[in-house]
């Protein structure tokens, strides 16, 4: 079944201090702040519950109808749009609907299908190598564990978090992709400097049974209002909470 669905944010309620031309200066309101108080529990909390009240639908933004497809279409994201994505994988699933199928296609035609996807000879291998480990070793079907999956061709721990996260309900980890990563930082969640540090900050102050939600609600708030470049800050719910010295509005 298609999961493809776009979340439009909840609009952030207007105060008096945020209509009109009130508009502040970029660091009016912005403090640092210590380590103790960014990652406060109560703080946490307040963050986790703006994203649920701005993002209550959200969910993985790739098409896919099973988990062997939305393994496909994560390792086709890396480098790419998820939109741009979902334009390629119904064709390459017509033509190779199965993990055996496509463990017997040939390089060119791959990358054929595939090739607006970037990183094309890359993706091609990998694609074709998961399908046939899978195929070889687990019997046609993709794993539910993190151990194994993290050993399927083009599956690195963020593939593997999406899919055991999305298809299976299970969260291993946090899915920390570029907008999880500044959107992190930004909100002083964590100073590390990789993702994988990232992850492992962001499961060590996030309640696990949001582990899951929370990637996709950021990755939607990445997107649409926190966005690289000039952050939608005046529209953001979690501007009150954010002393990012990126912001462009400050209540
Ligand atoms: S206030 Fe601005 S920088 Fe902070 S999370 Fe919101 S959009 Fe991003």
């Amino acid at each position: 079944m298609p999961t493809k669905k776009t979340v439009k944010p909840a609009a952030r309620k207007k105060t008096p201090s945020s209509r009109g031309s009130e508009r502040k200066a970029p660091g009016s309101a912005i403090k640092t702040l210590s380590q103790r108080e960014a990652l406060a529990p109560e703080r946490i909390a307040a963050i986790l519950k703006a994203l649920d009240e701005a993002y209550p639908d959200a969910v993985c933004a790739l098409t896919h109808r099973s988990p062997w497809e939305l393994l496909v279409a994560t390792i086709l994201s890396a480098q790419c749009t998820d939109v741009r994505v979902n334009m390629v994988t119904p064709e390459l699933f017509r033509r190779f609907p199965t993990p055996a199928a496509m463990a017997k296609a040939e390089l060119p035609e791959l990358i054929e299908i595939i090739r607006t996807t970037g990183f094309f000879n890359n993706k091609a291998k990998s694609i074709r190598g998961a399908a046939q480990a899978i195929v070889n070793r687990f019997g046609g079907k993709v794993p539910e564990t993190l151990a194994e999956l993290i050993t399927v061709p083009g599956a690195a721990r963020k593939t593997a978090n999406v899919v055991l996260g999305v298809s299976y309900g299970k969260a291993e980890g946090v899915v920390v992709d570029t907008h999880v990563f500044r959107i992190a930082h930004r909100l002083d969640l964590t100073k590390s400097d990789t993702a994988e540090k990232v992850e492992q900050d962001l499961m060590r102050i996030i309640p696990r049974d949001h582990w899951i939600r929370f990637s996709h609600q950021v990755i939607h708030h990445g997107r649409q209002v926190c966005i690289a470049r000039s952050p939608k800050c005046d529209k953001c719910n979690l501007e009150q909470l954010c002393h990012s010295k990126d912001k462009t509005w400050s209540s």
